[in-house]
Formats: C-alpha cells, sequence, structure tokens
C-alpha cells in the first residue's frame, strides 16, 4: 500500500482566516466562552492541568510513534517518560496563565501520573503494522452539504497519526480521558468524521479512523477503538462545521450554562 501525503507544516497553513475541529467543539460547548476567547481574545483565568497533561502525553507519542516510523522499533520507555516531563516542566514554567490542579493534586502527583502512564504504554500501546505519518497537517476546503457552497475559510489541523494496520490505512487520535467514551461519542464525534474528509486531500480516501484512549488512574489502562464512519457521518459532521460558522458569522453567542461553566476560564467575563 503506497500512501501519499503533503508535507506543509501546520503553522504555515494557520496563517490565513480557518477554523479547526477544536473550535466548533469550543463553541458547541459554550458559544459565549467562543465569543470570549476567540472573538475577543481575553486570556482565561487559569489553564485546567488535564490540558497541560494531555500535551505532555501526546509529546510523548509524538516520541514513540516517529521512532517507530523512522526504525521500526520502540524508543527505550525512558524517552518516552523523558519526553513527557520535559513538556510538563514547559507548560509548568508558562507563568502568563496559572495551572489549576484538580483536588489532592499537585505538579508531583501529575508528573508521577503520566510516568506510570507511558510506562504501561510502553508495554501494551498500540503498535501499528507502519508508521506513515506523523502529526500530520491537513488543510481543507469546506463546502456546504445543502447548497455545495465552498466556504471562504478551511478546515485546519493535524492528524495525531497515520497509519497502515491489517491492511487498512487508519487515521488514530489519542486521547487522554478520566473515564471511557460513552458509545454516543464513539458513534458522532465530528473528529473522525471531518478527518476521513479531510483525509481525501491527503490523497488517504478509504482510510478509517480509530480513537487511542489513555486512561488515567489505577493500572492507566490503554484501548485502541477503530470506529465506524460511513459518508452520512462526513456530512454530518460537515453539516455541523458549517452551521457552526454560520452562527459565528451571524455573531449567535448564547451561553450554556452546565458542566463546562464548573472550570471555566472566563467566569469572570461572562458575569460570574
Ligand atoms: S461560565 Fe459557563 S456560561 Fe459562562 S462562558 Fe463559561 S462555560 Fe459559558
Amino acid at each position: 500500500m503506497n500512501a501519499i501525503i503533503r508535507t506543509e507544516p501546520l503553522a504555515a497553513l494557520r496563517q490565513g482566516l480557518h477554523t479547526s475541529v477544536s473550535q466548533v467543539k469550543a463553541f458547541q460547548t459554550c458559544g459565549k466562552r467562543y465569543e470570549i476567547q476567540y472573538v475577543r481574545g481575553v486570556p482565561p483565568s487559569h489553564r485546567p492541568i488535564a490540558l497541560s497533561f494531555g500535551s505532555a502525553v501526546h509529546a510523548a507519542l509524538e516520541t514513540f510513534y516517529e521512532r517507530l516510523r523512522d526504525t521500526g522499533e520502540k524508543p527505550p520507555v525512558e524517552e518516552l517518560q523523558a519526553a513527557f516531563a520535559d513538556r510538563m516542566d514547559v507548560e509548568m514554567a508558562d507563568a502568563s496563565i496559572p495551572i489549576r490542579f484538580d483536588d489532592g493534586q499537585d505538579a508531583g502527583t501529575v508528573k508521577g501520573q503520566g510516568i506510570a502512564m507511558l510506562a504501561n504504554y510502553h508495554q501494551k500501546g498500540f503498535v501499528p503494522d507502519r508508521v506513515i505519518a506523523v502529526e500530520q497537517p491537513f488543510a481543507v476546503d469546506l463546502a456546504d452539504p445543502e447548497t455545495g457552497q465552498v466556504l471562504d475559510i478551511p478546515l485546519i489541523g493535524a492528524i495525531d497519526l497515520v497509519a497502515e494496520h491489517q491492511g487498512r490505512v487508519v487515521l488514530v487520535e489519542h486521547k487522554t480521558a478520566a473515564r471511557r467514551f460513552d458509545a454516543i461519542r464513539l458513534r458522532h464525534d465530528i473528529q473522525p468524521s471531518s478527518y476521513l474528509f479531510a483525509a481525501k486531500s491527503l490523497q488517504l480516501a478509504g482510510a478509517t479512523t480509530a480513537f487511542n484512549l489513555l486512561l488515567k488512574g489505577k493500572g492507566t489502562p490503554t484501548e485502541y477503538i477503530p470506529l465506524s464512519r460511513t459518508r452520512a457521518d462526513e456530512i454530518e459532521a460537515l453539516e455541523t462545521i458549517t452551521a457552526v460558522l454560520r452562527a459565528i458569522e451571524s455573531q449567535i453567542f448564547f451561553r450554556t450554562r452546565g458542566w463546562a461553566c464548573g472550570d471555566c476560564g472566563f467566569k469572570r467575563a461572562c458575569g460570574g
């Protein structure tokens, strides 16, 4: 199987006006928060530790799969753990926005959790038949599924891992989470669906998708979860993204009071 992919850096693709799956999800979570963060550019009061932890685990997995891609061998576990610890140190050293820890946690316990998680991952984590690309950037035009009109804002992002496994190209997203994803999320999360149509711009038509889930907590289990997606799911994701872009264009930013308020870094700007 000869998969061909483009190599423009993500930073170059992000130069112009664009959207991303994470921005669309941010709007879905709370339009008011989206407005405060992305339209008004207000800095958050804090960053949840989960964001820094997730970034550091991603850095370690990047090291893992780059070595597999380049040599066919896993790097030593100490290299994964060092990549994680280095990124955590960078996150902790950023004094511009304070990090908020969960109850009972501090920098030491979080680092220990990551080190244990990566030791387990080194033994049991997903090893594909072949790594094609790591952190693969993409930029794809968005067409309104109803009218066919191509929007002037492209979708830009990076796929964590493009691999060949059991005879198919698979687009893998690494996730760290406190608990398993529910069936609705596995079936309808727009990220894998939108990556499937983005894959066509990378000449990866026919690819499939998967989540690579690293769970926090006892035993730090890791799960490779193949996902089921159809053309209808790609269209649904396009409908969602275009609807969100239209709402933003029309400045429809309403508050969604709910679970996200608990750790929201924009409470003051929102009005408490
Ligand atoms: S506090 Fe709640 S409603 Fe206000 S911006 Fe944050 S998430 Fe939205």
